[in-house]
């Protein structure tokens, strides 16, 4: 590297780490607000309901408990007629908890701060990544490899100082729920995934909270509000979960980042009506969203199952089932937002690690490599000379398969490989090909991430 390579990489290195000293410097600053909101709390009256009304130690005597800054910081909404100083003070008593900080998240987050919520709480366990970044707003590139509840807890404070900010650095499990929701009024569920659905649908039930769903994948979004009012969970809605194919992630399915943007928006605005008891909440219906046709219609959903498991008549779902429930089982998928199992359909012999792939080609072996990715997927990238038949069109594209290995053939026997973004698809393909013949398939394990991993760092992921 020149001097001028060197230099520039110093100062973006010197830039990196006063960065994280300044986030760190101001999540130090807004904890010890906090802090000492909280003795100024407790040294006043405590109201009613248990929440800290931040605003009684700087009551300017006007009755409603608004500072003249607080005034001035919401007034285009103390200017609105239907919302005004008594929703803006319910919510400024309020406490609303988001689970999630990622695509639905980080807007809603930024919204529930801005507008003045007294108490807002993010759980997330995740860590900030670069693939993150087209969706999860909140987010920036200085905190990328750091924890998502950091990152947006110090966006939220950046915006508005005067709400105090809980993170709750840990994944939601059945273990910690009850504990985490029932310290807040409004629970805003921005996951995206099943079990976690479930999960922190009960939990609302279990507890009395109202409960602001979310939904977005690809490019349509849906929204509703459970357990409030008299209205459905989501279990009377859904009693049994949809088969594990049907449960798609962004990771897996894609998303165009707008989409969950829109729909966060929509779950902040539901729950500010919630906490601020101002309009209608979306309760017993359902809005769907449809991104390429630009249509939004409400749909209205079936009411309160007498029958449900959970929240009907009959219904006996205590403290205790809630944490001894095994939702993963339920609902047959995992709670973290992480990959998907690797599966383990081959024996040994019939598998090849990238690096041995690697030393094949170093070697000149004669071979046929079969990408059985989509067609959209290999048009991102892909290894030089593989051929993509994806694996839903296998069955009827042998013939290339067998045409190649016999112009590849010449003097040996070429080999035949198989692979896939994960290694999961590449297993099903070769269970397939053992099974008409092409004996001699084998699958190159953990797929193109594994080569990107072991073997070129260079070779793109997505
Ligand atoms: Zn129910």
């Amino acid at each position: 590297m020149d001097s001028g390579g060197a230099d520039a990489a110093r100062i973006l290195s010197e830039i990196k780490g006063l960065k994280a000293t300044k986030s760190d410097i101001e999540a130090k600053i807004s904890a010890l607000e906090a802090q000492l909101k909280d003795l100024n709390c407790r040294n006043d009256a405590v109201s009613s309901n248990g929440s800290c009304p931040l605003a009684t130690s700087l009551d300017s005597g006007l009755g409603h408990g608004l500072s003249p800054e607080m005034i001035h910081r919401y007034s285009r909404q103390l200017l609105l007629p239907s919302f005004g100083v008594q929703a803006q003070s319910n919510l400024l008593k309020s406490s609303i908890l988001v689970v999630g900080a990622g695509g639905l998240g980080s807007p809603a987050l930024l919204y529930l701060a801005a507008c003045g919520v007294g108490r807002l709480g993010i759980v997330d366990n995740d860590e900030v990544e670069l693939n993150n970044m087209h969706r999860q707003i909140i987010h920036t590139e200085a905190y990328i490899g750091r924890l998502k509840v950091e990152s947006a807890a110090a966006a939220c404070r950046a915006i508005n100082s005067t709400v105090q900010i809980v993170e709750h650095k840990e994944a939601l499990r059945t273990s910690n729920a009850l504990e985490i929701l029932s310290k807040y009024d409004v629970v805003v569920d921005a996951t995206d995934n099943a079990p976690g659905r479930y999960m922190i649908s009960d939990c609302c039930v279990v507890l009395g909270k109202p409960l602001v769903s979310g939904a977005a994948l690809g490019l349509e979004g849906q929204l509703s509000v459970y357990n409030y009012n008299g209205g459905p969970c989501y279990r009377c809605l859904f009693p049994t979960p949809p088969p594990t194919t049907a449960c798609q992630r962004c990771s897996d399915s894609g998303v165009l980042g707008v989409v969950p943007g829109i729909i966060g928006c929509l779950q902040a605005l539901e729950a500010i009506k919630i906490a601020s008891a101002v309009g209608e909440p979306l309760v017993g219906r359902m809005l769907l969203f449809d991104a390429l046709s630009g249509r939004i219609r409400i749909v209205k959903i079936r009411g309160r199952s007498l029958h449900c498991e959970v929240c009907g008549e009959n219904a006996t779902f205590t403290r205790q089932q809630f944490q001894e429930f095994d939702y993963e089982k339920f609902t047959q998928s995992p709670l973290s937002a992480s990959a998907p199992p690797k599966l383990n359909l081959l024996s040994g012999d019939s598998r090849i690690s990238s690096k041995d792939y690697n030393e094949r080609l170093k070697n000149g072996e004669v071979h046929i490599l079969v990408d059985v990715r989509p067609e959209h997927h290999f048009r991102i990238v892909s290894l030089p000379n593989s051929l993509n038949i994806p694996l839903s069109t296998l069955e009827k594209r042998l013939a290339e398969i067998s045409s190649a290995l016999r112009e590849a053939e010449g003097q040996r026997d070429a080999s035949l490989y198989v692979i896939c973004r994960r290694g999961n698809d590449s297993q099903r393909a070769v269970n397939y090909l053992h099974d008409i013949g092409f004996t001699s398939a084998k699958d190159i394990i953990g797929g193109l991430e594994s080569w990107a991993r072991d073997v070129d760092p260079s070779f793109p992921t997505y």
